[in-house]
Order: structure tokens, then sequence, then C-alpha cells
């Protein structure tokens, strides 16, 4: 099936409340405009100079979404355009995010990772740690960045329970943190679920969905 059809097959199974991020690292611009035709706006970039390179080329009210692991020190590609970064695993990188924000005048929104799945491959912090940036006098000294919400990625496991027992667990997650909130920090988004999980993740509360290769093929990464 062709890109256009796979999306609009997807499309056509999410519910309205959930965000469709189309996951295109590793796939040619001429894939992604095929996407972009067919109505697509979110794209999902897991490598910084692929999405700066991306971001340059293609149509510019595109939503560049960084969904990969972050290095502090390459923030600063893409503090200018970026829409949201979902793996924010810890406080240095939040300031160092917030540092480049600030100097191109404008708020980075951004999901704090947390861990759900059993594999030490898997990044992201607990829920208390967590709780324990956001409460901090030095969290709220950070004006342009918004934690707008949560990112998880569950065992790569054909057990279906096991998978929904980590969405579960994101899910509450999320409900106790949005108990408070302040002009730096209101959760409203649960990125979870990725092609192979996620209808299940939506069962479960995610308000936001990655998917790559159910949109455009599987991807080849020796090339
Ligand atoms: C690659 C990737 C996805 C998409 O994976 P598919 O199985 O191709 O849908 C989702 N989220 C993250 C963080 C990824 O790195």
């Amino acid at each position: 099936m062709s890109i256009k059809q796979n999306l609009q097959n997807i499309k056509a199974s999410l519910p309205d409340h959930v965000a469709l991020v189309a996951v295109s690292k590793t796939k040619p611009v001429s894939d992604l405009m095929e996407a972009y035709h067919a109505g697509q706006r979110i794209f999902g970039e897991n490598k910084i100079q692929e999405m700066v390179e991306k971001h340059e080329t293609m149509p510019k009210d595109i939503e560049w979404h960084m969904i990969g692991h972050v290095q502090s020190n390459k923030v600063k590609y893409m503090a200018s355009f970026v829409h949201l970064i979902h793996g924010v695993d810890n406080f240095k990188l939040l300031k160092e995010i917030n540092k480049q924000a600030l100097k191109h005048d404008r708020v980075i929104d951004c999901l704090l990772q947390i861990k759900i799945a059993s594999e030490d491959s898997k990044f992201g912090m607990t829920p208390n740690e967590a709780s324990e940036i956001i409460k901090s006098e030095m969290f709220s000294e950070l004006k342009n960045i918004k934690i707008v919400g949560l990112m998880g990625m569950a065992t790569f496991t054909n057990d279906e329970n096991w998978v929904k027992k980590e969405f579960n667990y994101l899910k509450d997650t999320f409900e106790n943190l949005k108990l408070t909130s302040a002009d730096n920090y209101q959760l409203n988004t649960i990125s979870m679920g990725m092609s192979g999980d996620y209808q299940l993740a939506i069962n479960c509360g995610s308000t936001m969905v990655r998917i790559g290769s159910s949109i455009f093929g599987e991807r080849n990464y020796s090339i």
C-alpha cells in the first residue's frame, strides 16, 4: 500500500483526541512529502542532525517533534524550530533547552520521558524523579520551557498484558502529576504507542501516538 493509503487508514482508526506523529526517521524527503501532500503536518525524528536537514528543505508549516534521546550539546541546532521534545529525562537537559529557547525568545514544549519498560536499553526517569524536578525551586525559574505531558516506550514483547501494565503505569503517573500545575508545567499529553501497540496505548489513555513503519514501511538502517 502507498504511504498515502497507510496514513488514511491509520487516521481513520484514531479517535479525534489522539494526535498522530508520523515517525520519518531514516526515510527520504520524498517519502515525507508524500505524507505531507496527504495532509500530514506532524513529523517525528530521532536524530537532531537529520531533523535539521529535513526541516531546511521542507515546507515551514510542519511541526517537528524530536522523539529520540537528546544530547545536551545538540539542543542548539533545533532550538529555533522544534515543536515538541518527547524524550526529556534529566534536569540538566531541561536547563539547556531553556537556555537555547531563551536565545530564540521562545518557549519550547517538552514531555518528560518516564521509564516504563523493564529493558535496560530504554531511557527515562522514575515518577518520583519527575515529581521532584517539577516541585523544585530551580525548575520554577525555567521560563522558556513548558512541560506539557509525559512520554513512554513499552517493552518490546508480544505479551500484551505486560505492555498494558506498562501503559497503565504511565497513565497513572500522568494522572498523579496532573494534580498540580504551574506557569511552565501543565500536563495534557500522553505520548505512548507505536506501530505495533498504538491501539492498546489508546485504550490505556494515550493522546499522541508515534507511528513509523506502519506508514512508511520497514526501515533499513544499513543504507
Ligand atoms: C522509531 C520510533 C517510533 C516508531 O516506531 P514504529 O514501530 O516504526 O512505529 C516511535 N517512537 C520512538 C521513540 C521511536 O524511536
